[in-house]
């Protein structure tokens, strides 16, 4: 994919903050800390446009990005950060779950996880919610380049079978630092936004 223009639209806090061009939207969720601001830079080849954040779990908007005037990536803020109220944390979800469940333009959630580690509860238990939905989800695993070569497989392997992973979903070993699996993610979203 060619990315000749990308900008941030808004950081949205209520529904109605959402654009309503209708173009197609795809969510990326995970940890706070798993590579996501690094991962939208990267797929839209500019060094800072998501900020990489030094406070985890300190975003509570969807942050909307616009990619060629064709798609948006909306940015959601990462779960399982301990030092977050539950109250806090019930509202982000109610957040979450309204935009996951109700929003049309949505055609795809980028559900990323560490690499280097096996997921971790909260990891399964937002796949298990988004199948349990039926929402496509495409698992994205970061910070590849972290593992040597030789063991990048297994690492695939258990992530793939602690998930779950459903038949028919795509799972994509990324790399924001090397570039690795920038194509192979396009050429999946390409896919799902019908572009
Ligand atoms: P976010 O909180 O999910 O947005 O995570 P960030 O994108 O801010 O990344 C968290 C940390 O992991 C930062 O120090 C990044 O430099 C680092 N990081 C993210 N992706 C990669 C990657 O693919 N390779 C390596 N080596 N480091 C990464």
């Amino acid at each position: 994919m060619k990315v000749t223009k990308a900008d941030f639209i808004i950081s949205a806090v209520r529904p109605n903050q959402f654009p309503e061009d209708g173009l197609p939207e795809i969510a990326l969720c995970g940890r706070s800390n798993v590579g996501k601001s690094s991962l939208i830079n990267r797929m839209i080849n500019r060094k800072n446009l998501a900020r990489t954040s030094s406070t985890p779990g300190k975003t509570q908007q969807l942050n909307y990005y616009l990619i060629n005037d064709d798609i948006y990536f909306v940015d959601f803020p990462g779960y399982g950060y301990a030092k977050v109220s539950k109250t806090q944390r019930a509202a982000w979800g109610q957040m979450m779950e309204n935009y996951l469940l109700e929003r049309e333009p949505l055609k795809l959630v980028m559900q990323m996880i560490d690499m280097r580690h096996p997921p971790t509860k909260d990891d399964i238990m937002m796949y298990d919610w988004l199948k349990h939905h039926g929402l496509p989800v495409c698992v994205v695993t970061t910070k590849m380049d972290k593992i040597p070569r030789s063991r990048r497989a297994k690492h695939a392997k258990v992530i793939k079978e602690d998930l779950g992973l459903r038949p028919g979903d795509p799972f994509i070993q990324f790399s924001s630092e090397e570039g690795i699996g920038r194509e192979e993610l396009w050429a999946v979203i390409a896919g799902y936004a019908g572009l």
